[in-house]
This record gives C-alpha cells, sequence and structure tokens, in this order.
C-alpha cells in the first residue's frame, strides 16, 4: 500500500494523506466500470443527457463542500467556487447541443447511387483522464463530461498535488448513481501508468515531459491519447491599440489564477514606439494586485499550488536578472505563513536568450520586449516550441485579425488575452509541443470519443466476379 500526502499551498503543511489506488485495484475497478458501460449505452443519448442533468443537480447540491476542498487543494476561494459552477455549466452546454452533435441517416453514393452510406457512432468502452493540479475539477471534467454523454464510461486520475476535492464530487457521483460509469482513482505518475494500461482511450492534460511519456505508453497499447500540454503563450500589442485596453487585458491574462494556467499570457511583445507607455501603465495597474494572504476572502493572486513550481519561477526571474532584465514589480516569491507567493513580476529588457522567453514559467510574469516592426513581431512570437494560444491587440479588429492569422498557436484571442479558458465553444488544436489529439472544444471535442461504423448498403445487385476478369473491359 502507497500513502501519499498532499501539502496546504497556504501553509505548506503535509497535512493530508490518502492512499494510492493499487494495480489490482485500478484494474477491479475498469472491469466494473466496463460492464456498467452496456447499460449506460443502451441508455441512449436521451437517457444519459437525463443522467448528467442529475449530475449537475447532485455537483450543486455539494456545491459548498467540493468549493471549499478545493480552495484548501488551491489556496484561493472565488476561483474555487467558480471550477464548481463552471463545470455545471458545461454539462447544460453539452445538454444543450447534444441533439445536434451527430450527423444521421443514409446517404447515396457519389460515382455509384445503388450503393449507400449510413454512419454508426460507436463509444470507446472506457476512457482515461489523468489531469493536473492547477484547475484540479475543470480539468478533471472537462473531457470526461462529453466522453459520457458520447456513451463512454470515465476513470479519472487526478493530481496527487490536489486529491482534497475527489471525496465530495465522489458523493455527487453516487447521489446521481453514476458511480458504475464514472469514477476516481487516486495516485500520482505509477496510478496514471497504470491507468493507462486499462483504458481503450486517454486523456491527457500536463505538462509535455508527462506527455511524451503518455503517449508512449498509448502508442504501446495502441490506444488513442488527446493530449493537452504546455504552452508559452505570446501577447503581441501593436502601435495601434489603446493602452487602457491592452494593459488590462496583458496583465489579467497573465496573472489570474496565479498565472497557473495553460494559456497564461508568458511573453509580450510591444511596438517600440509605445513601449514605455505601455510598461510604465502596466507596471503601475500590477502594483495595485494583492495577494489573498493572510485573508482568503480578498486579493487577487493565490499561492503557489505546487511547490517545486516556486523554485522555476524564481530561476526564470534570476536568470532574466543575470542576463541584463530589469525588474518593474514583484520579482521574489515571498513566504508567507508557511505558503509561497508572488506578485506579478513585470521585466523589462528581455532578449529570447533568457529562459523566460522560451520555456514554460507557469507563474505571474510578464517579460515585456520592444519591437521594430509587425513581421518581427509575428516572428518572435512564433519563435517557440509551444503552440497552445497566443493573443493580438489593435486599434481595429482588422489589423489584429492580419497578425493573428499569422501566429503559429491553435487559439488566438483577438484585442483580448486568454480568451480559451473563457470561451470552450471554437474547435481548436494544439500546436508544436503543445498537444496532440482532436480539438477538446466545439462539437468535436464530443465526436473524438465516438469511432466511426460505416455501413455500408447495396441496393443493387452484387458484382459477379466476371465483373473484374483480366478481360472483362
Ligand atoms: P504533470 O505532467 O506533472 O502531471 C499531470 C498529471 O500526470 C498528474 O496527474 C500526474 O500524476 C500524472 N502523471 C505523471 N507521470 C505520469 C505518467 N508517467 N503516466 C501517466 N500519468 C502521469 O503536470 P502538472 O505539473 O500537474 O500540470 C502543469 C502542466 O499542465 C503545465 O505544463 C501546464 O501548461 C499543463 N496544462 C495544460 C493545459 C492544456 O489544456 N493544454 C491545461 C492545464 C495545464
Amino acid at each position: 500500500m502507497t500513502v501519499l500526502q498532499a501539502r496546504d499551498p497556504r501553509t505548506g503543511a503535509l497535512d493530508y494523506q490518502f492512499e494510492a489506488t493499487s494495480r489490482d485495484d485500478i484494474e477491479r475497478t475498469s472491469n466494473r466500470l466496463r460492464a456498467g458501460g452496456q447499460d449506460w449505452q443502451a441508455l441512449g443519448m436521451h437517457g444519459r443527457m437525463a443522467k448528467l442533468g442529475e449530475f449537475s443537480d447532485a455537483l450543486g447540491q455539494h456545491h459548498a463542500a467540493i468549493a471549499d476542498r478545493l480552495s484548501v487543494d488551491t489556496g484561493r476561494r472565488a476561483i474555487a467556487a467558480r471550477e464548481v459552477d463552471g463545470v455545471i455549466g458545461a454539462i447544460f452546454g453539452w445538454l444543450a447541443q447534444a441533439p445536434n452533435l451527430l450527423p444521421e441517416g443514409w446517404t447515396d453514393g457519389r460515382n455509384n447511387p445503388a450503393i449507400r452510406h449510413a454512419p454508426q457512432f460507436v463509444p470507446y468502452s472506457l476512457v482515461g483522464v489523468i489531469s493536473p493540479w492547477n484547475f484540479p475539477l475543470t480539468l478533471s471534467m472537462i473531457d470526461t463530461i462529453p466522453a459520457l454523454l458520447a456513451g463512454c464510461t470515465v476513470i479519472i486520475k487526478p493530481s496527487e498535488v490536489t486529491p482534497r476535492f475527489v471525496e465530495p464530487v465522489m458523493a455527487a457521483i453516487k447521489d446521481a448513481g453514476l458511480q458504475d460509469v464514472l469514477t476516481f482513482v487516486q495516485g500520482d505518475g505509477a496510478t496514471g501508468g497504470a491507468l493507462i494500461d486499462h483504458v481503450d482511450a486517454v486523456c491527457f492534460t500536463g505538462s509535455v515531459a508527462t506527455g511524451r511519456k503518455v503517449a508512449a505508453a498509448a502508442a504501446g497499447n495502441m490506444i488513442p491519447a488527446f493530449l493537452e500540454l504546455g504552452g508559452k503563450d505570446p501577447l503581441i500589442i501593436l502601435e495601434s491599440a489603446d493602452l487602457e485596453k491592452a494593459t488590462d487585458a496583458a496583465l489579467r491574462g497573465s496573472i489570474l489564477s496565479t498565472g497557473q494556467a495553460c494559456q497564461s499570457i508568458e511573453r509580450i511583445y510591444v511596438a517600440r514606439s509605445i513601449h514605455d507607455a505601455f510598461l510604465t501603465r502596466l507596471t503601475e495597474k500590477a502594483k495595485s494586485v494583492e495577494l489573498n494572504w493572510p485573508d482568503i476572502g480578498r486579493g487577487h493572486l493565490g499561492p503557489i499550488i505546487f511547490d517545486k513550481q516556486a523554485d522555476t519561477l524564481q530561476a526564470h526571474i534570476d536568470d532574466a536578472v543575470t542576463k541584463g532584465a530589469r525588474v518593474m514589480s514583484g520579482g521574489t516569491v515571498e513566504n508567507h505563513g508557511g505558503g509561497k507567493w508572488l506578485l506579478p513580476t513585470i521585466l523589462a529588457d528581455v532578449t529570447h536568450e533568457m529562459d523566460v522567453m522560451r520555456d514554460e514559467t507557469f507563474g505571474p510574469v510578464l517579460p515585456v520586449m520592444a519591437f521594430d516592426s509587425v513581421e518581427d513581431a509575428i516572428a518572435l512570437a512564433n519563435d517557440t516550441e509551444f503552440g497552445l494560444s497566443a493573443a493580438v491587440f489593435a486599434g481595429t479588429l482588422e489589423e489584429a485579425e492580419t497578425v493573428g492569422r499569422q501566429i503559429e498557436a491553435g487559439g488566438v484571442s483577438l484585442n483580448d488575452a486568454a480568451l480559451t479558458a473563457l470561451f470552450h465553444e471554437a474547435e481548436k488544436h494544439s500546436f508544436k509541443l503543445s498537444g496532440i489529439g482532436g480539438s477538446r472544444m466545439g462539437p468535436a471535442g464530443f465526436q473524438r470519443f465516438l469511432r466511426r461504423k460505416a455501413l455500408i448498403a447495396n441496393t443493387g445487385a452484387p458484382a459477379p466476379i466476371g465483373a473484374f476478369a483480366e478481360d472483362a473491359n
């Protein structure tokens, strides 16, 4: 039996113990869910929609307990409550569109109308969802809801860094009577690895390093892997941009959730003519941001959830300063009450020789660099191994769109930043190292859980072998 401990990010105390699910238990659980999956599929889309409606009601009833546990896991209160609201909202969103997501009926063949075809959609029996610590509930449910709707059963392996929220969510799952089609297993990478050996498809959200291991394991088992990985999102501010709006978007897009979001702005490129004014205004706004310490009910920034991440943040800042960057605000990881915190850290005079412009930082760090031409800005934005998302700010939407179309990333916010956190309706792929697999957003986010079967019917006479004789004309 492996017992793991979780740290409270506000106090640093290792005050929560939990047992990692054993390999045998994972096997037993996956057998149980596969069996439960037959009834789940037999319910049909409308039956499953009704059950997911009950699940959203149950989440509503357990809202306070889930939000409370999440806020201990993550050290923030308002975002914890919003995570629960967001999952309930996502269920409603999927239920509203579900009946129209799949084509039906027979289609005549183009070359031979006597041969007709119809699709059948067959769900993967069992999907594994492996999630990270930055939005523990959201990223456990974002793939789970459409997978369940499609007729799959799901086992979720959340991050070992944030395990507390699982218990009240399991209570909601049981209240909705979904325990035979949806459950959690707990543990670290070993548990995640074991899960991949028992599922028919895996949805993974996490780092590129782990994503490579998940992809290799999935390839070994010949199952699809949907990988949503890290980012190094650029924001380009063109000369025509409104400075008030651009600084609002840049700051919120970079520091929301203490920058612990895959779609956080991690690099800011500003037209040289407005660079100094932008930097001054951004710094003024950044200095008004407060930690939610000591009172979790006040301020804007929670603690750094994963303590090792604090080392990465400080290392990126120190590397930049050593190579000539100027710290305009923040700059030092602070220790309060046993937790680790960082105020918005604006770095000026940065270059692409610095780690902070190349590697994922995953914190409230805003490196700002001037550019001389739009072509240079686009080249700098694309000078990265990542391609998750990006943003462009300009005086007009047309100007922003022209630049946005040239950025190598899956989601580009125009005249705002990090919109993919708020808007999930548009399909998008991850480019470069930021991931592979179908879009998790939009209708494709549901369709990817269904294998397509083709039923091909001949309404005429089958061709005899003579039609294929060597001397047939
Ligand atoms: P991580 O890769 O360390 O861990 C993610 C999950 O994988 C955890 O549950 C972990 O236990 C599990 N895991 C570890 N080793 C494993 C293995 N060998 N096999 C199977 N599972 C394994 O990531 P993290 O530090 O928890 O999360 C932060 C990262 O997640 C950042 O890089 C961030 O950009 C990324 N992220 C991406 C998105 C997105 O949608 N693209 C969203 C949020 C976070």
